[in-house]
């Protein structure tokens, strides 16, 4: 159920503009901004749901559920960087699906997108390495050896767009990573889903 949920909030934001999104000519899907669409990054939330964290709450500001959203649309700790983010991009709502369209609306406004993501998730990555770091951290903060996941996004994303996705791991530094999920464009890969 948490995992449609992650899927839905997901393939809803970018199903309405697929084909604009499969066939852009710019815009790569940085680590970070992937772990912003995917919710699947550092956010109590999802560190919670793969038994990293004892609970999903948000280390920031104390909210008591740490998604992808809160980070994006609510987080007292990301005022300014949303201010920044909101000037650039007009966007008003920060709903992912407005957040997609303003991606995908101009390079300059993709970037400011890329640029929010880098900057907060690298916050959120760093003190999470710290409070692992920490004495006193729980064992179940304890940093695991990697396993397969089932790269969720992918699937879901290609089997809603019926093109083939891959998987890549760029990075392996933030232990609430899943596979990032990145699209080939159409014009790459012509291969329907069978
Ligand atoms: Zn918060």
């Amino acid at each position: 159920m948490e995992d449609s949920r992650y899927g839905t909030r997901t393939i809803g934001a970018i199903l309405p503009v697929m084909e604009k999104w499969l066939g852009r000519k710019k815009g790569a899907l940085t680590f970070r901004v992937t772990q912003v669409v995917s919710g699947h990054g550092c956010f109590g939330h999802y560190l919670h749901k793969i038994q990293r964290e004892p609970g999903p709450q948000c280390h920031e500001c104390g909210a008591v559920d740490d998604t992808a959203q809160h980070t994006l649309e609510e987080c007292n700790r990301w005022v300014v960087e949303r201010v920044a983010l909101r000037a650039v991009t007009g966007v008003a709502d920060l709903s992912l699906h407005s957040i997609i369209v303003a991606m995908l609306g101009s390079e300059r406004k993709w970037e400011a997108v890329a640029s929010f993501c880098e900057k907060v998730m690298s916050q959120k990555e760093k003190a999470e390495r710290e409070r692992e770091a920490s004495a006193d951290a729980p064992p179940l903060r304890r940093r695991r050896q990697g396993r397969g996941r089932e790269p969720m996004l992918a699937s879901s994303l290609s089997k809603a767009s019926g093109y083939r996705t891959r998987t890549a791991r760029p990075h392996r530094r933030c232990r609430g990573e899943g596979d990032q999920a990145f699209l080939i464009p159409p014009s790459i890969v012509r291969v329907p889903w069978r």
